[in-house]
């Protein structure tokens, strides 16, 4: 499992192409070569008996399966086995055999968001609604992402992604809605978070203010960092962030030796 602090890559990305190349992972020295009673591996046990789970504090909150066509599954259903059959039945697919981690720290609006783009890219343009119904999909989802979502959205989501499985010629356009279709099923309640005006997981930049709070001792490395000058330096006296400058870069927070940033 690889950190990663990229805005546009969930926290921990763990890719296993299921098939040959997985026992390699399997035989690796740094964990022991699980046993699998049950004769199948599930999600769960990919991610806590081989991959060693979920870094720090953290808690596994999903996987997407199948790359940027599959479908996310909730940790609830992390038990289910890994076959063609039991991932179409709860909306995500084999596909190449990526398994994507995710943690309480992912947004699943704006992973929804990221795998489209990244299909909708890829449209040849042939079907009508591959060619536009992703697209418009796409402009829901980044609408929704800046905070400027409406509550007929997520019905109007919908139609469209199931509408473009069901009209699209091949398997790209018949894929592609997975990650939007599977998150407003099992994250709704995100989706409409993010309508009311808050991100749950702390990652839509629009969606989100940086405070500087009491536990500030004056040190100054944050406004000697902020790239854009929204906190002035006085040093030995408590900072403060211009939220009208503030782009939201996070580096504040990082440098913070007081842990006195907090993202609201
Ligand atoms: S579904 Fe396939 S053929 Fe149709 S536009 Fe999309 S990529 Fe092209
Ligand atoms: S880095 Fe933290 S402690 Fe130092 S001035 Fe900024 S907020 Fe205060
Ligand atoms: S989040 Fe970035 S831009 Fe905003 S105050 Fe902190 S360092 Fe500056």
């Amino acid at each position: 499992m690889i950190k990663l602090n990229n805005k546009f890559i969930p926290t921990l990305f763990l890719l296993i192409i299921i098939g040959t190349t997985f026992s390699p992972l399997l035989s690796q020295n740094r964990f022991p070569k699980p046993e699998f009673e049950s004769g199948y591996v599930t999600p769960r046990e990919i991610v806590e008996d081989i991959g060693g789970g979920i870094a720090g504090i953290r808690k596994f909150k999903a996987v997407q399966v199948g790359g940027p066509s599959g479908g996310c599954i909730p940790s609830k259903l992390a038990h289910t086995r890994v076959d063609y059959e039991a991932l179409t039945n709860i909306g995500a697919m084999m596909g190449f055999g990526g398994l994507l981690v995710l943690d309480d720290s992912d947004c699943m609006v704006d992973i929804a968001r990221y795998f489209l783009s990244f299909t909708q890219d890829q449209s040849c343009g042939k079907c009508t609604f591959c060619r536009v119904g992703t697209r418009r999909m796409l402009e829901i989802l980044e609408k929704i992402c800046n905070g400027k979502g409406q509550h007929g959205d997520l019905t109007l989501l919908e139609e469209l992604a199931n509408r473009t499985k069901q009209a699209s010629l091949c398997g790209l356009g018949k894929t592609a809605p997975n990650p939007v279709l599977t998150t407003l099923k099992y994250f709704r309640h995100e989706y409409e978070t993010h309508i009311e005006g808050r991100c749950p997981a702390k990652k839509c930049k629009a969606l989100i203010t940086y405070k500087i709070t009491k536990e500030c001792i004056g040190c100054t490395k944050c406004a000697q960092q902020c790239p854009v000058g929204a906190i002035q330096f006085r040093p030995y006296q408590k900072h403060e962030i211009d939220a009208t400058i503030c782009i939201r870069c996070d580096t504040c927070r990082l440098v913070c030796p007081e842990n006195a940033v907090e993202v609201k």
